[in-house]
């Protein structure tokens, strides 16, 4: 009821910095289970505004279901998650004490962009229709802003003279690079990468690597789920490692991959690097 979430809104506004504005992301106590498997266990993490974090950790380790509950495409069962100063919903042991309206979350998730390891372009539209559709019909921008911010991102990843090509017609490393100024079209203050590079043939992941290595240098939030540890390794402020749910071990890079101190994270980097 209204009069329970405003206590519990209030409560954890006076206790956590959790409102930091300008892209933060605050990820408090969350889990999540599907059926009796734990697939998110207590996950405490937090990104300030303009922080570049990678994410690694064996396959079904909870990173790409991490990724969803900070986009709000998953209903956590426990904790609470705030994007830019906005609390989404707040569960304690499955019970819902206050949660965001679906219109509010669909609005919230247009600050947050997603790029996937598929690229998931519109097949039937083109390289410049894929960017401005979001922005005119979501955001209510102009055709023609929405075409000069287009054709501006595609500089940004290199791909001006694509603008009139079919997704079809580009190579892997191309379209990633079209989703990724997609995702950019909305203003995001916050961008996800999920294994951005993991489907690419291995002599066009650095094209890629290159335009993503560009934007962590523009204040936005990235956080990217990545088996490229060199690459982590240089463009992260932060390594998060995961691994059954839990995380294991986060810090700076060099610390985290030269310097473990889990045996897990040691195990699992013995078998990537
Ligand atoms: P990662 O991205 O680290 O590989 P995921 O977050 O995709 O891990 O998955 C973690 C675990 O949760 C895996 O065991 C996976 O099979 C399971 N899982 C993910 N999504 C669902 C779902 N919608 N329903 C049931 N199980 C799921
Ligand atoms: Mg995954």
């Amino acid at each position: 009821n209204a009069g329970t979430s405003t206590r519990t809104v209030a409560a954890i506004r006076r206790t956590t910095d959790l409102y930091a504005k300008g892209g933060a992301v605050r990820i408090h106590g969350i889990s999540k289970s599907f059926g009796a498997l734990k697939v998110l266990d207590n996950i405490e993490l937090s990104l300030p505004a303009g922080s570049v974090t990678a994410i690694i950790g064996p396959s079904g380790s909870g990173k790409s279901t991490l990724l969803r509950s900070i986009n709000h495409l998953e209903r956590v069962d426990g904790g609470f998650i705030s994007v830019d100063g906005e609390l989404v919903g707040y569960t304690q042991k499955g019970e819902v004490l206050y949660e965001l309206k679906e219109k509010d979350i669909l609005k919230r998730r247009t600050d947050i962009g997603m790029v996937f390891q598929s690229f998931n372009l519109f097949p039937h539209l083109t390289v410049l229709e894929n960017l401005i559709e979001a922005p005119t019909q979501v955001r209510g921008a102009s055709k023609e802003d929405a075409i000069a911010f287009a054709q501006e991102l595609l500089a940004r990843v290199g791909l001006s003279d694509k603008a009139d090509a079919y997704p079809r017609q580009l190579s892997g490393g191309q379209q990633q690079r079209v989703a990724i100024a997609r995702a950019l079209a909305l203003r995001p203050k916050v961008l996800l990468f999920d294994e951005p590079t993991s489907a690419l043939d291995p002599e066009l992941v650095g094209e890629v690597l290159d335009v993503i290595k560009e934007l962590a240098r523009t204040g936005t939030t990235l956080v990217i789920v990545t088996h490229e540890i060199g690459f982590a390794r240089e463009v992260a402020d932060t390594v998060v490692f995961m691994e059954g749910g839990h995380v294991i071990e986060t810090g700076a890079p060099a610390q985290i991959l030269n310097d473990p101190r889990h045996p897990r994270t040691r195990a699992f980097l013995a078998k990537v690097l």
